[in-house]
C-alpha cells in the first residue's frame, strides 16, 4: 500500500479527524467503507433490542419486505435501537455499539459479537487522521509497558472486526494483557485493516479555525518531515483524548527538575539513579491506578516510598474500591498498604495528606487535611519529608488549546464557566451524532465526551458516519465515480 504523501493530504476530505487513537482509528474503518450488519442468525440476549434492530422504526422508511439485517447500522435509526439500553456511557451510541460488539458483557458473558462487518471499497468517505505519534493515540506512550496488564479484559481492547486473541494468536486466553501489546495490535490494526492511506502520523495540529467566506475548518498541520501545511474540509472530528497536559499540584516549587509527572519518566529516571547518592524516598502523589503502577515499579526496584493522597483509603469512588481484589491482585495489595493493613518498612502512606510545599533542597511540605477540617482555625498538621523525586501522578487533562477563536474552547463544553472534565464537563454533544451542540460540522468522541474506555469510544464512530450517511446522500470521495448505492440498500 502507498503510504500517504502531502499532496494526498492537501486535496479536500469529507473529514479530517485530529488524534490517531482507538477512537480515530474506528472512525477510519468506518469511514473507510467497512459497515456493520445485526447478526440475527445469533440472537441478542436483549430481547427488546433485539426487536428494534429486526423491525424498523416510525420513522425508517425501509420498505416492508425487506430483510433488515442487510441494512448496515450506519443507516438505521440509532435513536431507536439505542433507546433504554442500560450501560456504562452517558453516551447512548456508545453504549448501543459495546451492546453489539460485546453481548451482556458486565454480567461476564463472553457471547460472540452481534455484528458482521462487510467492506464497500464504493462506499469509502475520503478523510484524514492527523496524530502527534504513531497510530494507537496514547497507547503508543505505554508501548513498553510490558509488566503492566489493562484493567479490562484483553478482549475489550479490541477494535472492530480484528480478534486481539487470534492477532497475538494468545492460546493461553489470559483475561488481561500487557499495555505494550495492546499499544501493538493498534498499530497492526492500522495496517491489518488497510488504513495507513488515510493516516498521516508525527503531526500535530497547531490550529484550527472556521472560515466563514469558503464555509471550511482550516486545519494548520506541523509534520515531522515536511513542516508546516494547511489543509480545508467541511468536518472535524475531535478524538484527541485527555493524556495531553499533566494536572498541576499548583503549589511552590513544582518546577523543580526532581518534580516528574509520568510513569514514564519515573521509568527513565530509575534506570540512570545512582543508589549510593540517592537512596532517599520517592514521595508518590496521587491514589489513581498511576499512582498505584508508581508504588509497583519503585518497590520492584527496592526504592522506599512515601505515598500522599487525598481521599481516604475506603472512600467508595476511589477506583480500587470499585475493582474486584481477585482480579486485579496487584492493585489490590498496593490498597492493602494505602490502609496501612500491609505495614513494611518501605513504604508508608499518608492518606487524606496534600503537598503544599516542595523546597530545593527536596523537602517536602505534606498537610494533613484532617486536621484542617477538624480544628477550624486553618492551622493543621504538618509533615516535612526529605525525597529523593516527587512523582505527581494526579491526572490528566485535554488540551484544546489548537482551537480558535480560544472562546470557542469553552463554548464546546456542557458548563462553559467551567474548566473541561472528562466525566463532570465534557464536550456537549448530540448524544446520537456527536455532532458539538454549539458548532455544527465539529465531531467530539472518546474521553473528550465522556467515553474513558476503549470499548464505549466506538460508539461515538458509528454515530458520526451514520449522521454523515443520513445527512450527506452524494459524497465527495476518493473514487467519487461510483458513489451510487450499492445493491444492499433500500
Ligand atoms: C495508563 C492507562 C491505562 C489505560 N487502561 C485502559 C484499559 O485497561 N481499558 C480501557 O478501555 N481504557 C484504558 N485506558 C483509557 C484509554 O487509553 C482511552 O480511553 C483511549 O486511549 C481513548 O482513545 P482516543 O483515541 O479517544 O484518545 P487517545 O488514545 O488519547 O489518542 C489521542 C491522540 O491524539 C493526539 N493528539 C492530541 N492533540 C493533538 C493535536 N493537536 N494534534 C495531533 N494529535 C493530537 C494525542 O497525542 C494522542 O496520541 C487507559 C489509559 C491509560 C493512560
Amino acid at each position: 500500500m502507498r503510504p500517504i504523501n502531502l499532496a494526498d493530504c492537501q486535496e479536500t476530505k469529507e473529514f479530517v479527524i485530529i488524534g490517531n487513537g482507538p477512537s480515530a482509528i474506528t472512525l477510519s474503518y468506518l469511514l473507510a467503507g467497512n459497515w456493520p450488519y445485526y447478526k440475527p442468525s445469533e440472537p441478542h440476549p436483549n430481547i427488546e433490542l433485539n426487536a428494534r434492530l429486526t423491525s424498523p422504526s416510525d420513522s425508517e422508511t425501509f420498505s416492508d419486505q425487506l430483510d433488515l439485517s442487510t441494512i448496515p447500522l450506519v443507516k438505521r435509526d440509532l435513536q431507536y435501537l439505542s433507546n433504554g439500553l442500560p450501560g456504562r456511557s452517558r453516551n447512548p451510541v456508545s453504549i448501543l455499539f459495546d451492546a453489539l460488539q460485546h453481548p451482556d458483557a458486565d454480567i461476564g458473558s463472553d457471547i460472540p459479537t452481534a455484528l458482521s462487518w462487510s467492506f464497500h471499497p464504493e462506499k469509502s468517505v475520503s478523510h484524514l487522521v492527523l496524530g502527534s505519534g504513531p497510530p494507537g493515540g496514547s497507547w503508543q506512550k505505554m508501548k513498553d509497558c510490558n509488566n503492566t496488564l489493562t484493567i479490562s479484559l484483553g478482549t475489550w481492547m479490541q477494535l472492530p472486526n480484528l480478534n486481539i486473541r487470534q492477532w497475538s494468536c494468545d492460546t493461553k486466553r489470559e483475561s488481561r494483557v500487557p499495555l505494550g501489546r495492546v499499544a501493538k495490535y493498534y498499530r497492526d490494526y492500522v495496517k491489518c485493516q488497510d488504513l495507513e492511506k488515510y493516516f498521516l502520523n508525527n503531526s500535530q495540529v497547531t490550529r484550527l479555525e472556521y472560515n466563514e467566506d469558503d464555509a471550511l475548518w482550516k486545519v494548520s498541520v506541523m509534520e515531522e518531515k515536511v513542516g508546516h501545511f494547511t489543509i480545508s474540509t467541511p468536518r472535524v472530528v475531535l478524538a484527541t483524548g485527555v493524556n495531553e497536559k499533566p494536572n498541576k499540584l499548583g503549589i511552590k516549587g513544582e518546577s523543580f527538575p526532581f518534580v516528574i509527572k509520568s510513569l514514564t519518566e519515573f521509568e527513565k529516571v530509575l534506570s540512570n539513579l545512582d543508589r549510593t547518592v540517592c537512596n532517599d524516598p520517592v514521595l508518590i502523589v496521587g491514589a489513581g491506578l498511576s499512582a498505584a503502577d508508581a508504588v509497583i515499579t519503585a518497590r520492584f526496584e527496592g526504592i522506599p516510598v512515601y505515598h500522599a493522597f487525598r481521599r481516604h483509603p475506603d472512600d467508595p469512588t476511589l477506583i480500587f474500591n470499585q475493582l474486584p481484589g481477585n482480579m486485579y491482585p496487584e492493585y489490590h495489595k498496593v490498597h492493602q498498604k494505602m490502609k496501612g493493613k500491609s505495614l513494611s518498612t518501605d513504604y508508608k502512606a499518608f492518606p487524606m495528606h496534600c503537598i503544599s510545599e516542595i523546597r530545593a533542597n527536596r523537602t517536602v511540605v505534606l498537610t494533613n487535611l484532617i486536621g484542617a477540617e477538624y480544628n477550624g482555625l486553618g492551622d493543621s498538621t504538618r509533615t516535612t519529608l526529605q525525597v529523593s523525586y516527587i512523582l505527581a501522578l494526579i491526572g490528566r487533562r485535554a488540551n484544546l488549546d489548537f482551537i480558535y477563536p480560544k472562546r470557542l474552547r469553552s463554548q464546546l463544553l456542557q458548563h462553559p464557566t467551567q474548566p473541561f472534565h472528562s466525566r463532570n464537563n465534557p464536550i456537549a454533544i448530540n448524544p446520537f451524532t456527536h455532532e458539538c451542540l454549539n458548532v455544527e460540522k465539529l465531531y467530539a468522541m472518546g474521553p473528550l465526551v465522556g467515553d474513558n474506555f476503549v470499548r464505549f469510544v466506538q460508539g461515538g464512530a458509528l454515530a458520526i458516519a451514520n449522521h454523515f450517511w443520513s445527512s450527506s446522500p452524494a459524497p465527495i470521495s476518493p473514487s467519487s465515480s461510483s458513489s451510487e448505492d450499492s445493491p444492499d440498500d433500500p
